[in-house]
């Protein structure tokens, strides 16, 4: 699940024209084969396009094939599939493996469709299923964290309506959390004839994972790293860990890359990943010493108060429901990777 803010930093070149062209255009990208045997397709989100996961799909050695992160979960998203499968020649009956690298319905949701469909297992990270089965949970607990942060009255109900007890309830499941495959990190996926590895990269949520093929040269990264949008972090569940600094790890973990064609979960493919990590870490950096500077500036500042000195693209005064949660979850984890979190009142 991401939201598309203008860019905080330089955006890579897309390798692909076409890729780009449609997201500019606000059309569906054309399938297109990325090696041989691995090809790219692309599911509207539930509203359509111009929103649109990429989907990856990748041929074993034994003709089964591999889908990485199916896409929304409504009722034709398997037709968009079908229909991209067959122009490659290929059926929804060929499917022996899906592959989640995260929780959000935009990437777990048709899984358990195609499960159904072809008989594929459905691989993702423990922590995710996991954050699934707590989901109703949590969201009541982020009810007692809402009510501190010193919300203006008139904002209050929307954001516990996107991100407390007020919620649907359902990031990426229609049905019971599930997964056939723990995948852990540094696992290699039963794919035949191919070696793809799991890079375990927490931030976005918990149980991230990007994918690593070598041999093809090509570094999967489901929403931890993506051309032009800046991926929030802390959205899939409560966490031990500071979301901020898992991610910040994450997006160091990535330095090995370097040389690998990025194959994001939506917009387009581009080309070193070390130079975009890089530009995202600095984001935060920047974002942290704005987070130090109100910190500095207030006396005993309720989270919304800090937030509100914070430069979020498009001012946090024109923020409601979910953007809103989420600007201020990502500066109470600024203040607490400061060090700060103590000087944040609760209201
Ligand atoms: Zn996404």
């Amino acid at each position: 699940m991401t939201t598309v803010p203008p860019p905080a930093v330089p955006a890579p070149e897309p390798i692909s024209p076409v890729q780009a062209a449609a997201l500019r255009d606000g059309v569906l990208p054309p399938v297109e084969e990325v090696r041989p045997g691995t090809w790219t397709l692309a599911v509207p989100f539930r509203g359509g396009v111009p929103d649109a996961t990429l989907t990856y799909v990748l041929e074993g050695a034994d003709g089964a094939l591999t889908v990485v992160d199916p896409g929304w979960a409504a009722d034709d998203r398997l037709e968009v599939l079908r229909a991209s499968l067959a122009t490659i020649g290929h059926t929804v009956d060929e499917v022996g493996l899906v592959v989640v690298t995260h929780l959000h319905a935009d990437h777990l949701g048709a899984a358990a469709a195609l499960r159904r469909a072809s008989g594929a297992r459905v691989a993702m990270h423990r922590l995710e299923v996991e954050a699934l089965r707590r989901e109703r949970e949590d969201a009541a607990a982020n009810d007692a964290d809402i009510a501190g942060w010193g919300l203006p009255d008139e904002l209050f109900a929307g954001v516990v309506a996107a991100w407390g007890s007020g919620r649907r309830i359902g990031l990426g499941r229609t049905e019971e959390p599930f997964a056939d495959v723990f995948v852990e990190d540094g696992d290699v996926l039963p794919v035949a004839g191919r070696e793809l590895r799991a890079l375990w990269t927490p931030g976005h949520t918990a149980g991230h994972l990007c994918l690593v093929d070598e041999r093809d040269g090509l570094l999967f990264t489901g929403d931890h790293v993506l051309p032009r949008i800046n991926p929030g972090i802390g959205l899939g569940g409560r966490t031990t860990s500071n979301p901020l600094g898992d991610h910040l790890a994450s997006l160091a973990r990535l330095e090995p890359y370097a040389d690998l064609e990025v194959c994001p979960g939506h917009e387009y493919r581009f080309r070193d990943v070390g130079t975009r990590a890089r530009a995202l870490a600095r984001h935060r950096e920047e974002r942290s010493r704005h987070v130090a500077a109100a910190l500095d500036a207030l006396s005993a500042p309720t989270l919304y108060e800090v937030a509100s000195r914070v430069p979020f693209s498009g001012g946090i005064g024109s923020m409601r429901g979910f953007l809103l949660a989420s600007a201020l979850t990502q500066t109470a984890f600024h203040a607490d990777l400061l060090g700060r979190a103590d000087e944040v009142r609760r209201a």
